[in-house]
């Protein structure tokens, strides 16, 4: 379909969002972004959940990135906003019911991610059995670093992940820690959608998730994979 702002009722919105790829001046075109729910036992027990309830999806929208060494505008609505640092997936093929012995081949890379949570809000519409979207997919809600290549870095399945705020550490985990790993996560969502290449997936958290003001600067970093830098600034106006 031709791009040409004529053939639309309105003005088109930006093209779509994009991730940069360590070593190339080329990006990662972005399709979808999922999240994982409850994929670290330690972070489960923090939450106050039975660890045995089984890891599920929510989606936040692709344009809620935030590119490395951004600035996130303190949400709208909240009290309590958290950071959750994840692993990010990033596909470059997908498909239907995609077996676990072969979905490492549908992934492009791997980069650093957090997925910020208005827990509040979250936690509201959890305690009615209202959706999420409110609490996890707001605005600037998806700040993810550069990707690095498989072909470059492999496939990490374990390595310590960290996210300090204002040079203190608040989580530290290590990849080993996942419930469900990454095949195995790619697997069970394509039994739920088709994935497609362009499509993100953030990993879930380990514990140590709490709040963050304006003024904050988050650091992350996985081991292997890389890092990410996000300053938390005043509400918009
Ligand atoms: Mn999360």
């Amino acid at each position: 379909m031709t791009e040409k702002a004529e053939s639309y009722v309105i003005s088109p919105p930006p093209p779509r969002p994009v991730l940069a790829v360590v070593g190339t001046a080329k990006a990662f075109p972005v399709r979808r972004l999922w999240c994982v729910g409850r994929n670290y036992v330690e972070h489960i027990k923090e939450m106050g959940h039975d660890v045995r309830d089984p890891p599920f999806f929510f989606a936040k929208p692709a344009d809620a990135i935030v590119p490395d060494g951004g600035t996130v505008p303190y949400p709208s609505l909240t009290r309590d906003m958290h950071h959750e640092v994840e692993l990010v997936v990033a596909l470059k093929s997908g498909g239907r019911d995609i077996p676990v012995a072969r979905a490492l081949d549908c992934i492009y890379g791997y980069g650093v991610g957090i997925d910020l949570t208005r827990r509040d809000l979250q936690i509201a519409s959890r305690d009615i059995k209202r959706p999420w979207e409110i609490g996890k997919a707001f605005d600037h809600s998806a700040p993810c670093g550069a990707l690095q290549p498989a072909s470059a870095i492999g496939h990490p399945s374990k390595g310590r992940i960290v996210l300090k705020v204002n040079g203190k550490v608040r989580q530290d985990g290590d990849l080993n820690q996942m419930i469900w790993n990454v095949p195995e996560i790619i697997s069970k969502l394509s039994e739920m959608v088709e994935l497609a290449a362009g499509d993100i997936i953030m990993t879930g958290t380990p514990s140590g998730v709490a709040a963050t003001v304006a003024g904050d600067r988050l650091d992350c970093e996985i081991e292997g994979v890389g890092t990410l830098a996000v300053t938390i600034g005043q509400p918009l106006k």
